[in-house]
């Protein structure tokens, strides 16, 4: 058990100048008010307390934490009250003791919405004082080292799985890599004890001989170390046994072919970051890196929460993988104490003003969450923001940017603001124009290209990967989806009333309109409209509120429209119809040239169909469209052609170059040989128009071995 001057023992060897007054005393006051108290264990319940300013104290943290640390539970669970707390050891004690205890409420529950509402409330905390979320830490990894006093397994079983769906990601986001890993250790163990056990027993299997392997490498290290006059100390040790249990997992692999279980560490005795480079050499001048497998956090590269280390994957000296992280020793405090290494407070507050910029991503946090209702979306994209891996990027400027692996241009716009990603039209990275979907890697030297009034695209969605840029995207989307409903809607209500030689927009401003639109739940005209153009309302059903007896076909057709001009969109014109929202039937896929026909579709604009469509029969003839291909635009369209032909070595592969010659791209194949000996393919062709099609098509018909070129339906 700890005691006392064990922890003041640890906090002078950290700082010998700290004051330890504050903490003897918060010791004294725990003791007294927790007398009598005990833990689930048997031990006087005083023994947690100090735990858990242990473990604050191995973090480095400052005195109030510690002292927080030993106080965390005395407004719960005796009669101390935070205003005595605030009297005795000053506002920010009280602070952290009060965030820790509104925590512990929330602790418990396995349901989603409760794990979403605690994790709302910590990264609220986190925001207010990092500290709250540092104290609540280390009370749950006593807890869990404690877990096997609980009595009920179902209990057990609830907190290890809070504890890896909350806990161990906060950990490992903050940088307190060593808290992660005991967390997941621990829960993985009360989760799964069979898979645990085993693991276990196959790290600790052939020890010897492991042991013997890792003082190998260890001693290839070191002397290598020592010729270049690098003063260092080597360690080796096994991963532990949940990052193994999810490699596994992860790539589907028994035990015996998980290489890397054991994992080296090179701390420098010197303070001067470039000799890791030096070290990382000289690693690479005794075994092969794998490349790929290098990761440089140091620097402008240091990961968000102030972690720093090279990680370096390398062919060792019996063709085995092996991983080495390589740092300082300052490097190696702040992985010990993560993001609190940063933050020296003064009066409560940061004292270096930089620590704001490292914490950005605390408040994207916070920015993020708010608008997201779903507990399980919240869970979800907290869990990605906190958990994704990340790389370093940098502005042309020379800024970094960290953003989570796989992410695009388009992310790093949006970091850089909302506007500059809502309106990116291009990105160069290293100095070369990339397309937007292309992923970003690590050291990528980014700058964005946009143009003033460009919107986001729908398709952005389908890659980013950053929370913000999510978001940004579907408020945009949201809002343009109305606007456009909104304007079709006008135009379909202007349009059905001219019918019936009534003026719509005159109506509109009526007094009556207002008692129109309340008869339908609606608040404003803009929602009549937008539900019309979602097709929810039709605007027949509002005629007949002003005309009781109006039919479908009204007696009196209106004169065609002549003041309306056709707007072009996406290489379609509507007739009438303004700026709207265009698909493309996929059961037919329209190409210019095509007659076509266009459809209102519930909710999302148009969808344009060949005018031979066998679907258009089946629709709502009220809601067809005119709908001409204008001629300015160049673009590319998807449609099907089925192949026959007979089978013949390599038909394929000419086939697809003798399309490809044609300025044709292909974008799927399906073929299948039949019995008698004739190939059926069909092939996605992506072409200009109608006319291009054909032409392909003949073209194709020349090949010797054809039977038959058709264009289907779908
Ligand atoms: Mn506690």
């Amino acid at each position: 058990m700890i005691r006392i001057t064990d922890i003041i023992d640890k906090i002078l060897d950290n700082d010998p100048d700290a004051d330890v007054s504050l903490v003897d005393k918060a010791y004294i006051y725990s003791a007294r008010v927790h007398d009598g108290q005990m833990r689930l264990s048997g031990e006087p319940y005083l023994t947690h307390p100090l735990e858990v300013a242990g473990i604050l104290a191995d973090m480095n943290l400052d005195c109030m934490s510690i002292a927080a640390g030993l106080l965390h539970d005395v407004i719960e669970d005796t009669h101390a009250t935070p205003e005595e707390i605030g009297e005795m050891f000053g506002d920010d004690v009280r602070h952290i003791v009060d965030g820790v205890t509104k925590l512990s409420k929330l602790d418990g529950g396995s349901s989603e919405e409760r794990h979403a509402e605690s994790l709302r409330k910590m990264i609220l905390a986190m925001a207010d004082d990092i500290r709250v979320i540092l104290v609540k830490l280390a009370d749950r990894l006593h807890n869990m080292r404690t877990l096997k006093y609980h009595k009920k397994e179902s209990k057990k079983r609830e907190i290890s799985q809070e504890t890896l769906d909350i806990y161990a990601p906060l950990a490992s986001r903050l940088g307190i890599y060593w808290i992660r890993k005991e967390l997941e250790n621990t829960a993985f163990m009360y989760l799964m004890p069979d898979e645990y056990e085993r693991i276990r027993e196959l790290t600790s299997k052939h020890s010897e001989e492991r042991e013997h392997y890792i003082e190998t490498v260890k001693s290839f290290i070191k002397a290598k170390m020592e010729e270049a006059e690098l003063g260092c100390e080597v360690l080796g040790r096994y991963k532990h046994v949940y990052s193994i249990y999810q490699k596994m997992k992860k790539q589907h692999l028994e035990f015996e072919n998980v290489y890397d279980i054991i994992a080296f560490r090179i701390i420098l005795e010197t303070k001067n970051a470039r000799e890791c480079y030096t070290a990382m050499a000289l690693v690479h001048s005794l075994w092969r890196p794998i490349d790929t497998k290098t990761k440089m956090y140091i620097g402008k590269n240091a990961k968000q929460n102030g972690y720093e280390s090279i990680h370096t994957t390398v062919i060792g000296p019996y063709g085995e993988r092996i991983e080495i992280q390589i740092r300082t020793k300052d490097m190696d405090i702040v992985a010990r104490s993560g993001i609190a290494a940063h933050w020296k407070y003064k009066e409560g507050k940061p004292a270096d003003s930089h620590i704001r910029e490292k914490f950005v991503w605390i408040h994207n946090l916070i920015e993020n969450q708010k608008s997201i209702k779903d507990p399980k979306e919240l869970l979800k994209n907290v869990r990605l923001d906190l958990l994704t891996e990340e790389i370093s990027v940098f502005t042309p400027n020379g800024d970094v940017k960290t953003l989570p692996k796989g992410a695009s241009p388009i992310d790093f716009a949006y970091l850089i603001h909302s506007e500059v990603g809502s309106q990116c039209t291009g990105a160069k990275v290293n100095g070369r124009m990339v397309p937007l979907r292309s992923e970003l890697q690590n050291g990528d030297v980014v700058s964005i290209i946009t143009s003033k009034g460009h919107h986001p695209s729908r398709d952005w969605l389908s890659f980013v990967k950053t929370v913000k840029a999510k978001n940004r995207i579907r408020q945009w989307i949201k809002a343009e989806d109305k606007a456009r409903s909104i304007s079709l809607g006008k135009e379909m209500c202007e349009k059905s009333f001219r019918k019936y030689r009534l003026n719509f927009n005159a109506v509109a401003k009526s007094e009556d309109m207002k008692d129109i639109f309340g008869q339908f739940g609606l608040k404003t005209i803009d929602d009549l409209l937008a539900n019309v153009g979602y097709g929810k309302i039709t605007p027949l059903q509002i005629i007949r509120k002003f005309l009781p007896s109006a039919t479908e076909h009204p007696e009196h057709e209106a004169e065609p429209v002549s003041d309306k001009k056709p707007i072009s969109g996406s290489g379609i014109v509507v007739t009438g119809v303004k700026d709207i929202l265009l698909r493309f039937g996929k059961c037919c896929q329209p190409l210019p040239g095509d007659e076509i026909t266009g459809y209102i579709t519930l909710g999302q604009g148009v969808t344009v169909h060949r005018a031979n469509c066998a679907n258009l029969l089946q629709m709502n003839p009220e809601r067809l469209v005119d709908v001409q291909w204008s001629q300015s635009e160049e673009a590319a369209y998807p449609v099907n052609i089925r192949i026959r032909s007979h089978d013949k070595v390599e038909l394929m592969a000419e086939l697809t170059r003798y399309i490809g010659k044609h300025g044709v791209n292909i974008l799927k194949i399906n073929a299948e040989v039949c019995p008698d000996n004739t190939v059926d393919a069909t092939m996605t062709l992506v072409v200009r128009d109608a006319d291009h099609l054909n032409r392909i098509i003949s073209a194709i018909k020349n090949i010797k071995e054809i039977i038959e070129v058709i264009r289907l339906d779908s």
